[in-house]
């Protein structure tokens, strides 16, 4: 084992170019904590706003991006139990996973079924947990009943439409091209529609049963939040999960009251301290994941050196399933 490793660092916020590679110490597992051979890096929206400066959290610097990763084991602090070196894991740290080793604490650990590559297992938890979230802890769908993916080629889009399909529901597809929605159709989606198509909100309604639909979740923000609460059948429930747009939507709560809509804030950092939700969700993914019914979708991948272009592409929309970064290439 070397002192240093490469690293990718951000001293000052801005665009993705703001990362700079660097030598940096190899950081050392405290109490509780494990050190993880960083096999993949799935990256998310939420890396990007956040070197932007534009998460929902304040971005510290200097800070090393990447919340998301999977890799293998390769040494334990102290007081760890139940997690072996050379395991393969999956985790959700703050940030640091760009970086040939990452340290997090052991309790932030996700256990992946071993038949997952480290590329699919760093493509799992955020988006299917997420979806999960979105679908059922507090969208409360059921069988049978629509729902509308928005960004639906995206890393979270992928996820939900493949956890609505096998949670038996039918579901609406939205994203920016012809390419994306073949990708929604072959996991399944029952419809796919244009996001710019003039008659979108008819059309959605339209698909629905004419009468809109029971589930939305929101992930584009802006304008398009308020074309969602006319895609909305009466008593709809509008999950808001994410703003890609970075553009501010209005709500008139008053608009609510007339067929009688709820909107729903979901975000995964503060729900993973809800142990029952967390505990119900990884239930029924790991069930679903280690059956095949579901199978995390690995995008386009990058070497470390390339993660700018990587969060880059995110923000142009090139991208489809999760982009992934490789830090050992
Ligand atoms: P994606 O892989 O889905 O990439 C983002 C996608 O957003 C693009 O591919 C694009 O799809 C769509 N998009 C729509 N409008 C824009 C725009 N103006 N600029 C850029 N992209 C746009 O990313 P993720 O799966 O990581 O995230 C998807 C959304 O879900 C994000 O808003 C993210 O913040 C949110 N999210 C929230 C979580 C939470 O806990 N609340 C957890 C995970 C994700 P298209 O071209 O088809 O429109």
């Amino acid at each position: 084992m070397t002192d240093t490793m490469k690293a990718m660092v951000v001293e000052r916020l801005g665009p993705p170019d703001v990362m700079e590679l660097r030598d940096v110490p190899v950081p050392t597992p405290g109490p509780g904590e494990v050190r993880i051979e960083v096999e993949a890096v799935g990256i998310n929206f939420a890396d990007v706003l956040a070197v932007a400066g534009e998460y929902l959290t304040r971005t510290k610097v200097p800070y090393t991006p990447g919340m998301e990763f999977a890799g293998i084991v390769e040494s334990l602090g102290d007081g760890v139990t139940g997690v072996q070196v050379g395991q393969r894991v999956a985790a959700l740290g703050g940030s640091g996973a760009l970086a040939r080793y990452s340290v997090v604490n052991a309790a932030g650990l996700i256990p992946v079924p071993q038949s997952l590559s480290g590329a699919q297992a760093a493509a799992f938890p955020v988006s299917y947990f997420t979806a999960y979230h979105g679908l059922k802890t507090l969208g409360r769908g059921v069988a049978g009943e629509w729902v509308l993916v928005q960004a639906a080629a995206g890393a979270l889009g992928t996820a939900s439409i493949q956890l609505a399909k096998a949670l038996d529901m039918k579901v609406i597809a939205m994203a920016s091209t012809e390419e994306k929605l073949s990708i929604a159709r072959d996991l399944g989606a029952d419809v796919t529609l244009l996001q710019d198509d003039e008659e979108r909100v008819q059309k959605v309604r339209d698909a629905a049963g004419g009468q809109g639909v029971p589930l939305i979740l929101e992930v584009v923000g802006g304008k398009r939040f308020q074309e969602s609460l006319d895609m909305a059948a009466g008593q709809g429930r509008i999950i808001v999960i994410g703003n890609a747009s970075r553009e501010q939507a209005n709500l008139r709560p008053v608009e609510l009251m007339k067929r009688n809509l709820s909107v729903t804030g979901l975000w995964l950092t503060s729900l993973m301290s809800d142990r029952a939700a967390t505990a119900e969700a990884a239930q029924i993914l790991s069930q679903l994941v280690g059956s095949g019914q579901v199978t995390p979708q690995v995008g386009p991948t990058y070497a470390l050196a390339d993660s700018a272009r990587a969060f880059q592409d995110i923000l142009n929309r090139k991208t489809t399933g999760k982009v992934i970064i490789e830090p050992q290439r």
